[in-house]
């Protein structure tokens, strides 16, 4: 029997494992039976083969993708490269793990919002923001899509800022070959089980060429110890388990088949949606610079459309409803309250694509007939009544 309706999920974790079920099932046995489970060999074999694969000379496992980002500022500070209080920008419509690293390290945040098109801040946007206490510019290549990168570097190096990629969403995204995580002076990634490259549990990554810096963040992240019980730095515990490890290195060899798989999806969805009450994204000016974690839309209808395909049978997401600067957790921040000048508090970008975006299905097990079961269910979308206002609630009381 046909099934005239079948959902489509908007991410089928089960069945982007099961590919690989008995490999994983393999990896889990060598695993419990070498008696190691923290860090060891087949933690250090994943970390070169990330950073080779990444095109850097070092990777350090930590225990997740927020983790991997904090490390990095911490470090910088132990190196005196930063000091407590030091300004870092950050866009406003990240996921909140970008900013709450910088708070967590005792840095200033700096909210900016992003280009309307690309998502991303822009070199040119940065350059608006700086002060004298800026001091590192955090990018984010949101939902997949290397950011203003080759921009931001140069005006990075111009000025002495230092430049961290925030690439939890964009694993193997590349320019001519050149990968997210190999740009900046040092990079974080989560292998959360939804990202691109996804462990089965928590994971993350930190990578660089620097490895003065490297050293660093392996220390901090091992209870800022280098030697057993010498503890020369205040460390945490942040490492990435052997079991995680050999779950990635099964996964890793398919990571840019996987991104295919997604950036195929992204052209269908790009060629054939048509709906003059849905705006598209925007292709990346080289496909390979997106590996479309997300596909995000924006519509003024944005309910009512998720409504009609949640009775579709279609699974969306938003991604995200509140800007990071209307999180409670931000609204109470000294920073934020004590300094309102206007790139602080008043983001409107952020606050539309707040309120207009939703994310459609993708994922490297989505069978054609799903994303033609998507594009159809865009394409018969027809708003009632008048598009809801685009200020999302703040989230204060
Ligand atoms: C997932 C994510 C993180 C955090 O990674 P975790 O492993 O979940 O801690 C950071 N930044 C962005 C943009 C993310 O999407």
């Amino acid at each position: 029997m046909r099934d005239t309706n079948p959902t489509v999920p908007f991410m089928d974790l089960n069945a982007v494992n099961a590919r690989h079920g008995q490999a994983l099932q393999q990896a889990a046995n060598r695993v419990i039976g070498s008696g190691w489970y923290v860090g060891g060999t087949e933690v250090s074999e994943f970390e070169q083969a990330f950073a080779h694969y990444c095109g850097v000379q070092q990777c350090v496992g930590t225990g997740n993708g927020l983790d991997a980002l904090t490390l990095i500022l911490k470090a910088w500070l132990a190196q005196g490269r930063l000091q407590l209080g030091d300004e870092v920008l950050v866009p406003a419509n990240s996921f909140i793990a970008s900013a709450l690293a910088v708070t967590a390290s005792g840095l200033n945040l700096k909210l900016l919002d992003p280009n309307p098109h690309s998502f991303n801040i822009t070199a040119q946007q940065v350059e608006n923001a700086l002060t004298q206490r800026t001091k590192v510019v955090m990018t984010v290549h949101l939902y997949g899509q290397l950011a203003d990168i080759q921009a931001l570097q140069q005006l990075c190096q111009a000025r002495g800022l230092l430049l961290i990629e925030d690439a939890a969403q964009a694993h193997g995204a590349h320019i001519n070959g050149q990968r997210a995580g190999s740009w900046g002076d040092a990079a974080a990634f989560s292998f959360y089980p939804a990202k691109n490259l996804g462990a089965l549990g928590d994971g993350g990554a930190v990578v660089s060429s620097d490895s003065n810096l490297i050293h660093l963040v392996r220390q901090l992240g091992n209870y800022g110890s280098d030697e057993k019980y010498h503890h020369p730095l205040l460390g945490v515990n942040s490492r990435l388990d052997a079991l995680q490890a050999a779950f990635l290195q099964v996964r890793l060899p398919y990571l840019d088949q996987d991104n295919s798989h997604r950036q195929q999806i992204a052209q269908d969805y790009l060629q054939q949606i048509h709906n003059p009450h849905v705006q598209l994204p925007t292709a990346a000016t080289q496909p390979t610079a997106h590996v479309w974690h997300i596909f995000a839309l924006t519509s003024r209808y944005r309910q009512q459309l998720q409504q009609h395909l949640t009775q579709q049978g279609i699974a969306t997401g938003i991604h995200y409803p509140l800007p990071i600067h209307r999180q409670v957790a931000y609204l109470t921040q000294a920073d934020l309250k004590q300094a309102p000048t206007a790139t602080n508090l008043v983001l409107p970008i952020s606050e539309r694509l707040a309120a207009e975006q939703l994310s459609l299905p993708i994922s490297p097990v989505q069978s054609d007939q799903q994303t033609q079961q998507v594009i159809a269910a865009v394409n018969s979308f027809c708003p009632v009544g008048k598009p809801k206002s685009g200020k999302p609630k703040s989230g204060k009381p």
